[in-house]
């Protein structure tokens, strides 16, 4: 198949507005629509992904991994564009699942597939733009004080186990779900929010170090999954899947006013779990002590 019968295929499977609103045109026409983020993002086949994931996992989760980008400013998805790198044995049903999953999460979320490349590649690639609305002032990772509260948006470790090989924690790896509507429901009641990508540690490193503050967390506040403690076979040995995995894709927030926050997330329906505090100086401390070495997970 060609270059245009892929793309075609590819289109065909989102719902998608006439050129040059949607795809067909050289641009993609946006109207103004206010403040607005952007972000960007790649897959790439052997580093994020292997070909035991299904193709509309590789789709789904080359979305999902942007749409959690714009969870965790607090925003409201709007738009992205997709550029595809293809091998010679990529077939239109592969490209058609691919579609498939990406197109999915995108309509559960109300994101609009506006452009995109293709181009032949030595390994599948898939490269996302996507952006969103902001409905009033974002949430960066440098708000947060010392004596602000951290919270998280669900259970740490499972997209980690999850990679090591088949088991009950596998769909959180290849199917992360991006948190947006908590992202949007907490941006006024939150100073600083990051996404957990590269692993609790590591993303944290950054929210302090944007913020100019320190961390000090609680290991026994860390919510963990129940299939994590089964698999792991106890809470101390799965807990450096918490704090070192990555690929959660849950929010971690700072807080200032915890009583606060916690009752309107509650009575929103979110889930959302203090796990420690920030305090002036620099650093992360794991129940008193100092953090040191290997903070982040490496993806594969
Ligand atoms: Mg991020």
């Amino acid at each position: 198949m060609d270059e245009f019968g892929l793309i075609d295929t590819f289109v065909a499977q989102f719902k998608v507005a006439a050129s040059p609103r949607g795809p067909g045109d050289d641009c993609a026409l946006i109207p103004r629509q206010g403040p607005s983020v952007v972000t960007t993002d790649a897959l790439v086949e052997g580093i994020h992904f292997t070909r035991q994931f299904t193709f509309e996992d590789i789709g789904h989760k080359a979305l999902a991994v942007n749409l959690s980008d714009l969870a965790s400013m607090g925003a409201k998805p709007t738009w992205f564009t997709v550029a595809l790198g293809l091998p010679e044995d990529l077939t239109a049903t592969h490209l058609k699942k691919l579609g498939r999953g990406m197109s999915a999460l995108a309509k559960a979320h109300g994101a609009e597939l506006v452009g995109g490349n293709v181009t032949r590649s030595s390994q599948l690639s898939i490269t996302i733009t996507a952006s969103g609305t902001l409905d009033g002032k974002p949430l960066l990772r440098s708000g947060a004080r010392p004596g602000d509260a951290l919270y998280v948006s669900g259970p740490l470790g499972d997209a980690a186990a999850g990679l090591e090989g088949l088991n009950p924690l596998t769909p959180a790896q290849r199917r992360p779900t991006p948190h947006l509507a908590f992202g949007q429901h907490a941006r006024r009641l939150c100073s600083a929010a990051i996404d957990v990508s590269d692993g609790l540690a590591q993303d944290l490193t950054h929210l302090c170090r944007a913020s100019r503050v320190a961390a000090e967390l609680d290991s026994a506040a860390l919510p963990l999954s129940d299939a994590l403690l089964d698999y792991a076979g106890s809470r101390r040995s799965a807990l450096p899947y918490a704090l070192t995995g990555g690929e959660d894709y849950v929010l971690l927030v700072a807080v200032r006013r915890p009583r606060a926050f916690e009752a309107a997330m509650a009575k929103a329906g979110f889930a959302a779990e203090q796990i420690g505090w920030l305090r002036s100086g620099t650093g992360v401390k794991l129940d008193g002590v100092p953090m040191r070495g290997r903070l982040g997970f490496k993806h594969r």
